[in-house]
């Protein structure tokens, strides 16, 4: 099996119908949603209906929750919040509803998908180093765990101690235990503006990292029509 596994699309379908594109072009023949898939950009509808329509495991992003909460947001920054105030007026009750169904954390096949951490998925903690990598490694118990959650693309294992690798091309060895962050689709914060996502061949234990470009103008002004923050469609191009 050829899995595309990819996840913070925050409601940016262009970005989202490049790398659909790219990973049908790369032959993949199965696909894993790693949560928050609205927030931020203009099209949470669109997005929701897209993923939906993959038919494949999803796991709940913070701002997933965000949208489909019934009582008032929280602990949000102001730039997130305005964004999604109007996420939720854009999204029906089923959109929600929807959202509201998805698990923290999921097996698929022989690995884990959780959208922030395995120690406390519910409490939306970040991944930024080998610490905070070995406290979920503790709660690993699949020889790979792909997580998002802090948009950038990254690397950990473990054998004896936690070490950051290069994702670029990464067969997986026995005896290891690995923990992907696959990066955004919509959101990119590691300084390059392109989507990210990973292909796993699970037929050779191969894990790949794409970055796609899209049609960043259109995203752009779809932002800014819609009246969502200008400041969203400028992070865009500078990939933060
Ligand atoms: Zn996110």
């Amino acid at each position: 099996m050829r899995f595309a596994i990819f996840g913070d699309i925050h409601a940016n379908l262009h970005a989202l119908d490049a790398v659909l594109a790219d990973a049908r072009e790369q032959a993949c023949t199965h696909y894993v949603c790693l949560g928050d898939v609205v927030g931020y950009n203009a099209f949470p509808k669109q997005c929701i209906d897209l993923v939906r329509n993959l038919e494949c495991p999803v796991v709940k992003g913070n701002h997933d929750e965000q949208a489909s909460m019934l009582g008032d947001q929280e602990g949000f920054n102001p730039l997130a919040e305005e964004a999604m105030t109007w996420t939720r007026e854009q999204l029906t009750n089923e959109d929600k509803e929807w959202l509201r169904s998805l698990r923290l954390q999921r097996q698929v096949r022989d690995f884990t998908i959780v959208h922030a951490t395995l120690d406390t998925p519910h409490k939306w903690g970040y991944v930024f180093n080998q610490l905070d990598a070995a406290a979920s490694f503790s709660y690993q118990h699949t020889s790979v765990c792909f997580i998002g959650h802090t948009h950038s693309p990254k690397a950990y294992v473990r054998d004896g101690s936690v070490r950051t690798i290069p994702l670029d091309v990464l067969v997986l060895q026995k005896g290891k235990r690995y923990l992907i962050n696959v990066g955004s689709v919509g959101q990119p914060r590691d300084g390059d503006w392109r989507s990210a996502y990973c292909i796993y061949d699970t037929n050779d234990g191969e894990l790949q990292l794409r970055r796609i470009a899209y049609d960043l103008p259109a995203a752009q002004a779809a932002i800014i029509e819609a009246g969502l923050p200008r400041k969203l469609a400028e992070r865009l191009a500078v990939g933060r």
